[in-house]
């Protein structure tokens, strides 16, 4: 940030950045169009292609005024199909990266990425080093395998790795689903690893309207844990457990839950004090934040792919979709009617259609939670940077506290943590998962 506070990434101004970047994506995109869809083949997890966006503009390209720049796209096939898994089409990918200005975010983390929110808050746009780009890379076909596997996985969505190149600098970005639907008023946000050392807001995060607070702060925050009926506890446990298993083959580290909370309960209690509910304020504290006024259903595609039901006789998730799917979805893990639900909501002010990749839970004492989750930050190879950092925390502090370990170690301390300290599952007996007494 320079002294006028301009924001600006390697130097390049963030605004012509931003504007850079989605020139690119369109003209990315636009051109796989005329690709014939097909299998994807070995090759396309390693085939790239760059553009050269000059002002002037080309025969391909338009003139623009935001400095000359080239454009990579890597495995525009195999990103092309990950898209279609996720059920993403050319036209709303565009249309979220391209036609609105895209918000820039703050970042909490200490790595100094760029995150970007498209407008209507379907995808997150972070810059990423050149290790973690490659990192990807090199990942991308087991990703693929992931997918197929497993569609209900925790992991990010990626649909996308771009490298914009001017002024002699390469930012490269990744295109990621959001977890968080801004329109959702968090009353908690977590980044959990799992460990506890060093695992605490700062003051200053602590300031901001909604921090991302981490594992220490949950210990004091959510004490007895989060309840989860006892059928999406075992799904949710045995996603962490494949998750786990993935990340620990390819010795990744480092990973977070990202935990969004809204307590429908505080909601009501806020109302009737006076103080506004359900849809998220605008804070000072994030640049940015515009009035988001389109009301396309956000993450409905994630809805598919939350844990549901292991029984092999019911069909697999991922052949619902839409309506049928939500209903389904809200209905096994609430055990709440939907009617109810949606009342709830409505008094709440949330949009139905923005709770999609969320679940029903509950706070001990009863009272009920929609909470976001994913696993995030999934790019950090043990072996390129946590090494050294290992051996000499681990003379100082007991080697299964602090946050940088082996990525065995790491996945199962990870799992505990989750498993036993913050879901617990709940028998749900008579009226358990009534409304709570408020
Ligand atoms: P560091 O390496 O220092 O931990 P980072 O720059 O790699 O940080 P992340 O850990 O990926 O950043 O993310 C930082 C924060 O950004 C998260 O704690 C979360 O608040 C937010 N964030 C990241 N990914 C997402 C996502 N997919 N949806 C919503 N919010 C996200
Ligand atoms: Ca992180
Ligand atoms: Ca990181």
């Amino acid at each position: 940030v320079d002294q006028e506070g301009n924001i600006s990434y390697k130097r390049v101004p963030s605004s012509k950045l931003m504007q850079s970047i989605q020139e690119g994506i369109r003209h990315s995109v636009g051109k796989l169009a005329s690709e014939p869809e097909r299998d994807v083949l070995f090759t396309d997890f390693e085939n790239t292609e760059i553009v050269f966006h000059p002002e002037a503009g080309t025969k391909f390209t338009p003139a623009h005024n935001f400095g000359d720049f080239h454009f990579k796209t890597y495995a525009p096939i195999a990103f092309r199909h990950f898209r279609e898994v996720f059920d993403i089409s050319p036209e709303d990918y565009m249309m979220s990266i391209c036609v609105e200005g895209l918000i820039e975010i703050s970042n909490p983390g200490a790595s100094g990425s760029l995150f970007y929110l498209t407008e209507d808050e379907m995808f997150i746009i972070k810059t990423v080093d050149h290790s973690e780009a490659g990192f990807l890379l090199k990942l991308l076909p087991q990703y693929y395998m992931n997918i197929v596997q497993n569609p209900r996985t925790l992991l990010p969505k990626f649909f996308g790795l771009y490298c914009y190149k001017a002024f002699g600098k390469n930012v490269r970005i990744i295109v990621m689903d959001n977890l968080l639907p801004r329109r959702i008023k968090y009353h908690h946000k977590f980044d959990l690893k799992g460990s506890t050392y060093n695992r605490f807001a700062s003051e200053k995060e602590k300031e901001k309207a909604v921090p991302t607070l981490k594992d220490v702060d949950f210990l004091h925050l959510y004490a007895d844990g989060i309840y989860l009926d006892n059928e999406t506890y075992l799904q949710l446990m045995s996603l962490f457990k494949r998750d786990c298993l993935v990340l620990q083959s390819f010795k990744i580290m480092d990973y977070s839950l990202l935990l969004g909370i809204h307590n429908l309960d505080q909601d009501v209690r806020d109302e009737r004090e006076g103080k506004e509910t359900g849809v998220a304020t605008e804070s000072p504290n994030e640049e940015g934040s515009k009035g988001l006024g389109r009301t396309r259903s956000i993450n409905r595609h994630r809805l598919a792919a939350m844990p549901r039901n292991n029984n092999p006789d019911t069909p697999p998730e991922t052949e619902l979709q839409g309506e049928e799917a939500f209903v389904r979805q809200q209905s096994a893990v609430s055990q709440m009617n939907d009617d109810e639900l949606n009342a709830l909501l409505l008094r709440a002010n949330i949009d139905p259609n923005v709770t999609g990749g969320s679940l029903m839970a509950r706070t001990k004492k009863g009272e009920r939670l929609l909470i976001f989750i994913g696993i995030i930050d999934i790019l950090q190879h043990w072996r390129l940077r946590k090494k050294l950092e290992h051996a000499f925390k681990s003379v100082i502090h007991d080697g299964s506290t602090i946050s940088v370990c082996h990525p065995t170690a790491y996945a199962k301390r990870y799992q505990e943590f989750m498993a036993e300290k913050v879901f617990h599952p709940f028998a749900i007996a008579g009226n358990a998962f009534k409304l709570a007494n408020i």
